[in-house]
């Protein structure tokens, strides 16, 4: 591909862009002087203009049906999640039984850890990535102790080898050998969210099929950003949030994930509520926990439904979009945001910077990670007057991830003089 710095040549871009029209669906931040670059859609995306409306229909709802709504309501409140299965499976690449929205993302990793690992004396341990996201690091721990475990014992992390970044999946697929009929269970965040690599899936979960090991997925840094086909890939589990590339509001609800071969499954122990016991039945209040069939079967709770609408409003541009659509200008925006950087950097005697998310677009979704050789934080406060919204991750690394449904080449261009001037004045 060929690409050019100049505002011409991104304008031209844009001009180009069937996705172009998305941009003015979502509200941009005007907290600042200048029209900001935002460019964490990977931390907390943004806004649709349509999310109000999607929610005021359930608060007009409530007003005017008070308990009544939940069979009711326009969207009734007792199946309202059912209206974002058919639009997340698309994005995951899964059956619509095998995917469910509720709770949060650290809640549905628990739930589905008490299904999935079952440490026995002998297969006990757990393969990760070092350094995976804390939450990830303590829901793991946690898991490990709860089975009466030490975490230095039965957690492995695969780091990546001396003076490199991001992990060879090679690697990772030979520490799961070696590990062999010790391990339980492999779950990975499927985009790292510090160096925004991100795994082969398909690969590595059949290497730890082939030991015996049952392999889950954090995709909160791939739903929405990458094509992904749980089901085809024959992952066991896996749950995302729908905040970060979904823009579906802060703190807002999440996904999972169940396999079919393993959802039909009634006699798998977990964690039972209300909300997933067989719906025929739910409000005869027996005793005796009958799991619905699928990755209903792992709900606990009635939905909040306040939230699910912000969700439903997000996934109806995605469905007027496609994954597909998306993926193909993540991959050019992306890679004109690396050109732009390498520019910049090659061009400056005082800077050095260091692209480590993986140069293919293969291994990246939109989030690019920059090692800023010596100036690191004072440049990311430069940037950030010159109305860059970036994320500076401790110790030494700016992440900007142009988001492909309202982030333009424009906006990737204006990234680039923004750099140039923060350059000068850190
Ligand atoms: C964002 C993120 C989380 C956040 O978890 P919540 O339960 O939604 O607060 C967890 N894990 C990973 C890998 C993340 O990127």
């Amino acid at each position: 591909m060929h690409y050019e710095n100049s505002l011409a040549f991104a304008r031209k871009k844009d001009q180009d862009d069937p996705l172009s029209k998305y941009r003015q669906d979502f509200f941009f931040p005007d907290f600042h002087d200048e029209e900001v670059v935002y460019f964490t859609g990977n931390s907390l995306g943004l806004q649709p203009k349509a999310t109000k409306d999607y929610i005021q229909q359930e608060l007009d709802d409530w007003a005017k049906w008070g308990v009544e709504g939940h069979f009711e309501a326009k969207n009734p409140w007792f199946s309202y999640h059912e209206l974002l299965t058919p639009k997340i499976a698309k994005i995951v690449g899964a059956n619509e039984k095998e995917v469910v929205v509720t709770h949060s993302l650290t809640t549905n990793l628990h739930l589905l850890m008490v299904s999935f690992y079952r440490p026995t004396e002998r297969r006990y341990k757990i393969l990760c990535e070092g350094k995976a996201f804390p939450s990830d690091q303590y829901a793991l721990e946690s898991q490990v102790k709860f089975h009466g475990l030490e975490p230095a014992d039965a957690i492995v992390e695969v780091f990546p080898r001396d003076g490199e970044h991001t992990l060879r999946e090679e690697d990772i697929i030979a520490k799961i050998n070696e590990v062999g009929d010790e391990l339980a269970l492999v779950m990975i965040g499927g985009v790292n969210y510090y160096t925004g690599q991100f795994f082969d899936i398909k690969s590595v979960t059949e290497a730890g099929h082939e030991v015996g090991a049952v392999v889950g997925w954090d995709l909160a840094h791939a739903a929405g950003n990458v094509e992904l086909h749980l089901h085809d890939w024959h992952v066991d589990f896996a749950a995302w949030c729908s905040y970060k590339y979904l823009n579906s509001s802060p703190g807002g609800v999440s996904g999972m994930f169940v396999h079919e071969k393993h959802s039909k499954n009634k006699e798998l122990p977990r964690f039972a509520g209300w909300w997933g016991h067989n719906k025929d039945e739910r409000f005869q209040m027996k005793p005796g926990f009958d799991p619905i069939e699928g990755a209903e079967g792992w709900q606990l709770s009635n939905a909040p439904v306040l939230g699910m609408a912000a969700h439903n409003a997000s996934l109806d541009i995605f469905q007027r979009a496609g994954m597909a659509a998306i993926s193909e200008k993540r991959n050019d925006l992306t890679a004109y945001l690396e050109f732009i950087i390498n520019k910049i950097s090659d061009e400056s005697d005082l800077v050095d910077f260091e692209v480590i998310t993986p140069h293919d677009p293969k291994k990246r979704g939109a989030q690019l990670s920059i090692l800023a050789h010596g100036q690191g934080k004072a440049l990311f406060d430069a940037l950030s007057k010159e109305g860059v919204v970036a994320d500076w991750r401790e110790p030494n690394v700016i992440r900007v991830a142009p988001a492909p449904l309202y982030n333009s080449f424009e906006d990737v261009y204006r990234f680039g003089e923004a750099l140039r001037t923060s350059i000068s004045e850190s």
